[in-house]
């Protein structure tokens, strides 16, 4: 079966713990998430052989990470650690309105220097070669520098030439970027070297001002991306493939509770039924019935005997 491999951060978590949200002290519960990181969960829930690329470092949370990883059945031989080094971590804190805020501590975390190091590079790629598919997002670009970015994109052009497939998910949030321009000119970049693009039109508008499907559509027509995917909530969702557009409907969910993750959980069934060749319609139903467990549940990795006995394969 082949393989794919999920690069990015994965972060320590906060987050209010429910039985105590109305006692005057906060108490928080721990857990770990990130896009590409809860992407690659919902991959190998789904029963895709993943792997997960990041960096992290040797203190106890670091630890926790890599045996949740190993856990979920996700290979754990392309996270590398360094001593004295953490992770990032955010805390999540419902406002008085009822939405999430979310607060971040990631400007140290080693995860920022993937690609940064010559050595750890050469290592790297020799073992991404090996996997068929590759997954990032517009957030692994993000925390990275420039230098890396440009070693990342290279890799991405001989990966592809060696006959790789690589999928890739905007994910644009605007703090982790210098400006919007920036953003603009690296997204551009990585979408003329994706295969398949899996795009949220909220960041489409956001990053670009779109203000129609169409728009977002002819924008990257020139890039050569053979499946572009347009996730839109609710409703129906967008496939260009070949050049032909698809609606696919989205049917009704009753008793959302939380949609933390539904992108990235769409992203795992979508790739995950790819991978095992299903062909892109009935790759966009899975998508979306991943994602439709995901958010009738809390956070964006649900508890995994609560995923199991809804998943139907
Ligand atoms: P993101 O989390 O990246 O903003 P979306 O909100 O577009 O992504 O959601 C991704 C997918 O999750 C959608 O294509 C849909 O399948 C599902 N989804 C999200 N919100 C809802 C909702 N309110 N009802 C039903 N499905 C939803």
């Amino acid at each position: 079966m082949a393989r794919i491999a999920a690069i990015g951060e994965v972060m320590v978590e906060l987050a209010p713990y429910p039985e105590a949200q109305n006692n005057e002290q906060e108490i928080m519960a721990l857990g770990f998430a990130g896009d590409t990181f809860n992407t690659a969960v919902y991959m190998a829930r789904t029963g895709t052989r993943t792997d997960y690329v990041t960096l992290l470092g040797d203190d106890p949370y670091s630890s926790q990470i890599i045996s949740l990883a190993a856990s979920e059945g996700i290979g754990t031989k392309m996270i590398e650690t360094m001593a004295g080094r953490l992770p990032g971590m955010y805390m999540i804190r419902n406002s008085a309105d009822g939405e999430r805020e979310f607060y971040y501590w990631r400007k140290e975390a080693r995860a920022r220097e993937l690609f940064a190091e010559k050595s750890h590079t050469d290592r790297l790629t020799k073992q991404l070669m090996e996997c068929e598919y590759l997954y990032f997002s517009g957030i692994t670009l993000a925390i990275i520098s420039e230098h890396s970015r440009e070693v990342l994109l290279n890799f991405v052009d001989e990966y592809r030439a060696a006959g790789g497939v690589f999928c890739f998910d905007i994910n644009y949030r605007p703090r982790l970027w210098d400006c919007q321009q920036q953003a603009q000119q690296i997204m551009m970049d990585m979408m003329r070297h994706a295969d398949m693009a899996l795009l949220t039109l909220d960041d489409e508008e956001l990053l670009w001002g779109d203000g129609s499907i169409d728009a977002t559509v002819a924008r990257y027509r020139d890039c050569g991306i053979s499946e572009l995917i347009l996730k839109r909530g609710a409703k129906e969702v967008v496939a260009v493939v070949d050049g032909e557009e698809v609606h696919i409907p989205v049917p009704r969910v009753d008793g959302v509770v939380d949609t933390t993750g539904a992108g990235d959980s769409f992203n795992a069934g979508y790739v995950s039924a790819r991978v095992k060749g299903y062909d892109f319609r009935s790759a966009v139903e899975h998508g979306v019935h991943v994602a439709s467990i995901v958010i009738r549940n809390r956070g964006a990795i649900v508890k995994k005997s609560k995923f199991d006995a809804d998943y139907l394969p």
